[in-house]
């Protein structure tokens, strides 16, 4: 299994070379880099909590701070069996990049606890949540670093955080903090979040979309899309990409794949879902799915399809050496963090595959993210209107400044999205003096 810290660097290491040239003074630059490799700072701890039964079970927890050189640290909180301090490092590499990618002021940084949430009661979890916030409470803050939802945390995890931030500062700092709700982004509607939040992430995806399909001049009727992964931003991705009238000819979960080579209706697959089904087995009971020429697939299968767009929107390295000589697909949006590994980019590449990388992707969440903290710290709320006409051109901008840069270094679309980005960190670090 590759390891993504490991394929950040790599990813880093191509742009630096190709940067080099723009800065008169080499030797800085290069230490800059160097300090770019690894995170300013990694937290690691055991946090304990009481189970149901009344005992009590250990997870490991980290919180990496990548840089800041641009803003506070930013980035989500996963809970998921696979976290290891290598992953959570790489995320918040990648999370400094793609702030700088939509010109949000922030660094990048990236929490995690190695858990199955799906084996926890809600009371489990909301003690977990509340363990972890006392594990990173003085390292956390509206202005050094906002954690937010990522794999398998929600709103309501991040509301049992803020009450739990709310309480250990007022206790450590023997009065209460100015603004609690600042501290994380995320957060429910009632509890201080921002309209357009929970989409955002799907929604900045589905806007990529249609820059990328104006761009090679294709009409959403005839634009053919597989969702891999059907979480919060699979689930938004493809709701959105249907509305704006692009073909879902297959989506995912966990459990496996639905093909339907007509199209098919996400909402309507979701309704299924949340009604307690799995994807495929509800197709059959779902009368809306069950009329339908519904085919079965495995993951692996709708990875390879032979369609226009393929969505990874799950988890890192599922397009890997093994299987990248056999995607079919024309492009690749990567809704997920680190889908592809560096081998398989190149092997993409070299196909003619297009691929928009993560960074720019999927920064419509971190982007709404902002607009939340803006929000917080005015305490002035924003319509769903006003969010969604905020986000679209920034959106817009950072995927035009791509595609200019593709066009004039004929580079790929990840190595294209570097270049501003990591220019922007660089810059910033440089201009602070430090590195
Ligand atoms: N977890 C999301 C990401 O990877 C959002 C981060 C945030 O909003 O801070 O982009």
């Amino acid at each position: 299994m590759s390891d993504p810290h490991q394929n950040a660097v790599a990813q880093l290491e191509v742009v630096a070379k190709l940067l080099v040239d723009q800065y008169q003074d080499k030797k800085r630059f290069k230490q800059v880099i160097e300090k770019l490799k690894t995170p300013d700072r990694v937290i690691e701890g055991q946090l304990k909590v009481k189970m149901d039964n009344g005992q009590v079970r250990q997870f490991k927890a980290f919180r990496s701070q990548h840089n800041n050189a641009r803003g506070p640290y930013k980035g989500g909180i996963r809970f998921h069996p696979d976290v290891n301090k290598f992953e959570v490092m790489a995320l918040s590499t990648w999370m400094t990049w793609k702030c700088a990618v939509t010109g949000i002021p922030y660094g990048g940084s990236k929490g995690g606890v190695v858990v199955n949430p799906r084996e926890l009661s809600q009371a489990e979890l909301e003690r977990l949540s509340r363990a972890y916030v006392n594990f990173v409470a003085d390292d956390i803050g509206p202005w050094t670093d906002i954690p937010a939802p990522d794999v398998s945390t929600t709103g309501q995890t991040m509301a049992w955080m803020v009450d739990e931030w709310e309480k250990v500062r007022r206790q450590r700092d023997g009065q209460m903090h100015e603004n609690p709700l600042a501290t994380f982004t995320g957060k429910p509607l009632a509890l201080g979040g921002s309209q357009g939040r929970d989409e955002a992430t799907g929604l900045g995806g589905a806007y990529i979309l249609e820059k990328m399909a104006r761009a090679l001049g294709k009409k959403p009727q005839t634009t053919t899309v597989a969702v891999q992964g059907f979480g919060n931003v699979g689930s938004w991705f493809a709701i959105h990409a249907h509305r704006l009238g692009y073909k879902i000819v297959a989506i995912s979960d966990s459990k496996g794949a639905i093909y339907v080579e007509t199209g098919l209706d996400p909402n309507k697959a979701l309704a299924c879902k949340q009604a307690g089904g799995q994807l495929g087995d509800s197709a059959k009971s779902c009368p809306s799915c069950a009329n339908k020429k519904m085919e079965k697939l495995t993951n692996d299968q709708l990875l390879e399809l032979d369609v226009d767009v393929l969505v990874p929107s799950a988890l890192e390295n599922v397009i890997t050496s093994q299987n990248a000589h056999k995607i079919k697909a024309k492009a690749i949006i990567e809704m997920a963090n680190g889908p592809i590994t560096p081998e398989a980019d190149s092997i993409l590449d070299k196909k003619g595959i297009l691929v928009i990388p993560d960074v720019l992707a999927n920064a419509g969440g971190v982007t709404v993210s902002y607009f939340e903290w803006v929000q917080n710290l005015q305490g002035y709320y924003w319509s769903h209107e006003e969010v969604l006409t905020k986000l679209k051109p920034l959106m817009e901008t950072a995927f035009d400044q791509m595609w200019q840069m593709k066009e004039k270094t004929g580079q790929s679309g990840r190595v294209s999205v570097y270049l501003t980005a990591v220019k922007r960190v660089v810059d910033a670090v440089m201009l602070r003096g430090r590195g």
